[in-house]
């Protein structure tokens, strides 16, 4: 294992056919890196041509374990050998016993629905929501769904409404109706002029992810609970990005000091595999009755023993507590980079979910730096065009990240002086 950057970025043939090939059979709509990743370990990975890399992404807050973790590992390798999947028509121990675990890991939740990613968890939880509102003799008007300008939901055509970034949604219209943005968060004189009697539900991430890493500001979640409950509406905290431990609490939320009515996951809960889950409190935990909403693979048996196995990992008050930790060396570090480079003009973000925002001069560059990291020997996320994003694996130790940051100071330094 070498702490150096990797020395040479030519691709070898085989990165270069695979890298070509992709380029010539998938669709457009991605532009990865061009290298092909071949195994990680921990927070570091290895492409095919021996180049190392610290990870400071873990696939978009996904592989909060690092890679390769043996329990993980263990889960999937146990389950394999024992049975796949049923579908939901037959019960299985693995997601009843996941299901127990999220009900018994926060105080609001009741019950769970498990699918296989964040935008079906949210998927569900506007049908979910709307449905509430329709069981409760409300007349068709009370259907509105409020989110945020910023927020990020998902891809599917309600979950892209849902989403208040006009980016997302241009060449998708029609649209499906009964979605109003509040186009400034964390402003509670404009969320307030939003709601009223037709609101049903509210969408917010504690921490806004794709839309900049921008954390709720103290009491802005409050103020949306108090909201709610005065029209009858449902608050949904989409922690599909910062929970699971990201931000140093299991739930985001639990920062803020308030009680969801509805919460979605993904992302981390499976530590890699696909896995989605909506959560259920009290008010609306029997609004989805036989034949209200399905999914052939959620649940899956394997999905399941995996993602109990990261949850339970991941619920422990000292890897929690690690998490700020570091999270808090993180932005000091950054700090100091900054004072010394003079590249950003905000550092936010809670725990390990860290975004840096350019200034000004270097707005529109964030895929630069990144790239330039990368060829560096750390890989890492933006989040639009003007943040650096950071969501490195939960379990990363103090030496790795040391060493990322190290890479990331000499990447930012040598490209600030070529731009
Ligand atoms: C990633 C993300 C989603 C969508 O999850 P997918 O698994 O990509 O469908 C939804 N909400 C938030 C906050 C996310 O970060």
């Amino acid at each position: 294992m070498s702490d150096l950057p990797p020395k040479s970025h030519n691709l070898g043939a085989l990165s270069a056919e695979l890298v070509q090939k992709g380029k010539d059979y998938y669709l457009p709509n991605y532009k990865p890196r061009e290298m092909i990743l071949d195994h990680g370990k921990g927070a570091r990975l290895w492409d095919l041509d021996g180049n190392e890399y610290i990870d400071l992404a873990a696939g978009i807050a996904v592989c909060s374990l690092g890679h390769q973790d043996p329990d993980l590992i263990a889960a999937l390798e146990g389950q394999a050998r024992k049975l796949w999947h049923t579908s939901n028509v037959f019960f299985t121990e693995p997601p009843v016993r996941l299901a127990e675990a999220l009900v018994n890991s926060t105080a609001f939740a009741e019950r769970v629905y498990l699918c296989n990613s964040g935008t079906e968890a949210n998927e569900a939880a506007i049908k979910l929501v709307r449905k509430y509102a329709a069981d409760q003799g409300k007349g068709p008007e009370k259907r509105n769904i409020i989110s945020f300008g910023g927020s990020f939901h998902g891809r599917t055509l309600a979950a892209v409404t849902l989403t208040a970034q006009p980016k997302y949604q241009q060449g998708y219209e029609p649209l499906p109706g009964g979605f109003i943005y509040c186009d400034t968060f964390n402003d509670e004189a404009a969320i307030e002029a939003l709601v009223d009697e037709n609101t049903c539900a509210i969408f917010v991430e504690p921490v806004q992810g794709e839309g900049g890493v921008m954390p709720a500001k103290p009491g802005f979640l409050k103020h949306l609970r108090a909201l709610c409950d005065k029209v009858g509406a449902l608050l949904v905290v989409d922690e599909i990005q910062s929970g699971m431990g990201r931000t140093g609490y299991l739930y985001a939320f639990e920062e803020d000091g308030i009680q969801p009515d509805i919460m979605t996951l993904a992302k981390g809960l499976g530590g890699g595999i696909p896995i989605g889950a909506m959560l259920v409190g009290a008010r609306a935990a029997q609004t989805f009755q036989f034949g209200s909403h399905g999914s052939t693979f959620g649940g899956n048996p394997i999905m399941a023993a995996v993602g109990l196995t990261a949850l339970t990992k991941i619920n422990h008050p000292s890897m929690l507590a690690g998490v700020k930790r570091k999270g808090e060396w993180l932005r000091a570090e950054l700090n100091k980079i900054n004072q010394e480079l003079g590249l950003f003009k905000d550092i936010r973000g809670r725990g390990l979910m860290v975004g840096a925002e350019l200034v000004d001069a270097y707005a529109g560059k964030a895929n630069d730096f990144s790239e330039a990291a990368r060829k560096a020997g750390v890989l890492m996320l933006v989040a639009g065009p003007n943040v650096l994003r950071f969501l490195p694996p939960l379990t990363i130790t103090e030496e790795e990240l040391k060493e990322g940051v190290s890479r990331l100071r000499l990447a930012l330094a040598t490209t600030k002086a070529g731009l």
